[in-house]
């Protein structure tokens, strides 16, 4: 009977660790786009990083329970180090862009091509290090603040972490918290604010040194402190590198090489801030609605 009980408890204990895997699945927003099982090639190399240039050549692209294509023969080269604004009305098809650049989803015609390979042809764990992404509202795992930072790359060391967090404006409030690096974050840890999980997620693409970083930024708005913090560390974390920004702030868009107008799966625009307003086209109406 004690031998069935030890068996007992210990199965508890497994399941509770199971139940604990299974929470932190849930939680990561990486995942929630996973309805779709793709597969890697057989015998598909790894993706070799190189300038980070992004390739859309006649792009052709319908979800599966979608009446039409969303995008119809999609044409678009996105130059090493560029930084690119997405901006349109809701539906337009700025975060399938950026869904399709991770290979969440597959053309239905035509190739992207980063660095000159297929992302169809390369493995999809190669080509998800190569790409950060810095979701809207980042979910933190129930671990130390220092692993969630390390998270793609945990052999690294403290030293990088906490240069990465002080290059994403995290380090102040992170030695400020009870047990500082080690402090426990997510679910069940201590809450941070909306601004600071953004900061952290900064401080993890910053770590993963990816070439491409993507930012979607958040919708809600942040108080001006935190506005700026957030928007000093993406500058930080983006220097030298391909920058793909689903934006709803007019700093950032301000600032970026090149801003594309998404309108119902078309670019329709694309220029600077400066070009588009002078063009007095959509772009302008939206900045005019977003300027209140
Ligand atoms: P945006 O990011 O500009 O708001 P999206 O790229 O999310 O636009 O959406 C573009 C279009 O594709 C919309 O009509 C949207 O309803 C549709 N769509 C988005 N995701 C899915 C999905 N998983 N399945 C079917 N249709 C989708």
């Amino acid at each position: 009977f004690l031998q069935m009980a030890g068996y007992m408890r210990r199965f508890g204990e497994e399941f509770q660790n199971v139940q604990r895997g299974l929470d932190e699945i849930q939680d990561i927003a990486l995942f929630e786009d996973m309805e779709v099982q793709i597969e890697d090639a057989p015998d598909a190399p790894d993706f070799v990083p190189g300038a980070g240039e992004i390739v859309f050549d006649d792009v052709t692209f319908a979800y599966e329970n979608a009446a039409g294509a969303l995008y119809e023969d999609f044409t678009l080269t996105i130059t090493p180090g560029e930084k690119v604004a997405l901006v349109g009305p809701t539906g337009a098809g700025k975060s399938t862009f950026v869904k399709l650049v991770q290979r969440l989803y597959d053309v239905t015609g035509g190739a992207i091509r980063i660095d000159g390979q297929d992302v169809r042809e390369v493995t999809q764990a190669s080509l998800r290090s190569a790409v950060a992404l810095v979701p809207q509202d980042p979910v933190l795992f129930h671990r130390s603040i220092a692993e969630n930072i390390a998270y793609a790359r945990p052999d690294a060391s403290m030293k990088e972490i906490r240069r990465a967090a002080r290059l994403a404006h995290a380090d102040g409030f992170i030695t400020a918290l009870p047990q500082g690096y080690d402090t426990l974050v997510g679910e069940r840890g201590v809450k941070l604010s909306g601004g600071e999980r953004q900061r952290v997620a900064i401080a993890r693409a910053i770590l993963a040194d990816a070439p491409i970083l993507i930012f979607d930024e958040a919708t809600s708005s942040l108080d001006n402190e935190t506005e700026r913090e957030v928007q000093a560390a993406m500058e930080a974390a983006t220097a030298g590198k391909t920058t793909l920004v689903i934006a709803h702030r007019l700093s950032t868009i301000r600032d970026a090489d090149r801003i594309l107008v998404f309108e119902k799966g078309r670019v329709v625009e694309q220029g600077t801030h400066d070009r588009l307003m002078s063009d007095d086209g959509l772009y302008a109406r939206l900045a005019a609605v977003a300027a209140g």
